[in-house]
């Protein structure tokens, strides 16, 4: 076995290590070592890559792959889409009074209420410690606030079994935004609106929702750069 050789087969055993202690196991029934086999390796070393390890959610960097792809696409079609921030209320409570495992198990069970919520085109993502995101591509602005009144109280409702004999319930915060339609914007802004609303939905009390009361028609002077460029515009703001 050449050098080249030895030093792709250590590294596909560290793959396939990686894989087994993430209890992956292939979806083809192919010959180890063949083109559909190793396809198969590939594609779940990225589907690995791209999920959180503890609540099997899209992770950031999914959400900000999928997220850069709706912004895209609601500037091409007009379509409207909306995101979502939910953050647990008073979660450090959890961990101080039951521990860090339970706290992750906290994390688990609000993540599957909101994977519960929402349609398969819909992606869930951690954003963070205690922190979601959710992409709702073709989401109708009437909708916006009934959708995200029904993960709220999802969640509200689902006892989380922490300690043996002992269920508590959490509740969470949103915030959301519409992207702005037929306009060049940018993930950043859109996560920056609805983050401002979770805020607010934070200062009013927590276990509320806030969104945007509208889809924005009056563009940022950022997003205006974006869409006509530098130079050659500037006199129509
Ligand atoms: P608020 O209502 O303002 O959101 O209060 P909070 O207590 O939820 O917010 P804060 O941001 O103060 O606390 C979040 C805590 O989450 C702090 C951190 O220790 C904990 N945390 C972050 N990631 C994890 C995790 O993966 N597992 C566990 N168990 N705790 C985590
Ligand atoms: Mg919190
Ligand atoms: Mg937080």
């Amino acid at each position: 076995m050449s050098n080249a050789d030895l030093s792709a087969e250590l590294q596909l055993q560290t793959a396939l290590m990686l894989l087994k202690q993430a209890g992956r196991e292939l979806s083809v029934d192919a010959e180890p070592g063949s083109t559909p086999w190793l396809q198969a390796v590939v594609d779940a070393l990225c589907d690995l890559s791209s999920r959180d390890a503890l609540t099997g959610l899209a992770n950031r960097r999914q959400f900000e792959l999928t997220i850069t792809r709706e912004i895209d696409r609601v500037a091409r079609a007009g379509e409207p889409a909306l995101v979502l921030m939910a953050d647990i209320d008073y979660f450090k409570r959890v961990n101080d009074a039951y521990g860090h495992p339970a706290g992750d198990e906290v994390i688990k069970v609000v993540a599957a209420a909101l994977q519960d919520c929402v349609r398969p085109m819909d992606t869930v993502a951690r954003y963070g410690g205690e922190e979601f995101a959710i992409i709702l591509p073709n989401c109708p602005t009437a909708f916006g606030l009934t959708v995200a009144e029904r993960i709220r109280s999802k969640v509200e409702r689902r006892p989380i079994n922490v300690a043996p004999g002992v269920d508590v319930n959490v509740t969470i915060s949103i915030g959301g935004a519409f992207a702005p339609q037929w306009v060049r914007s940018s993930a950043a802004l859109w996560v920056e609106r609805a983050d401002r609303q979770l805020y607010l939905a934070k200062t009013q009390g927590r276990n509320r929702v806030c969104l945007e009361h509208a889809p924005v028609v009056l563009v940022s002077a950022e997003e205006k750069g974006m869409l006509f460029g530098t130079s050659q515009f500037q006199d129509l703001e």
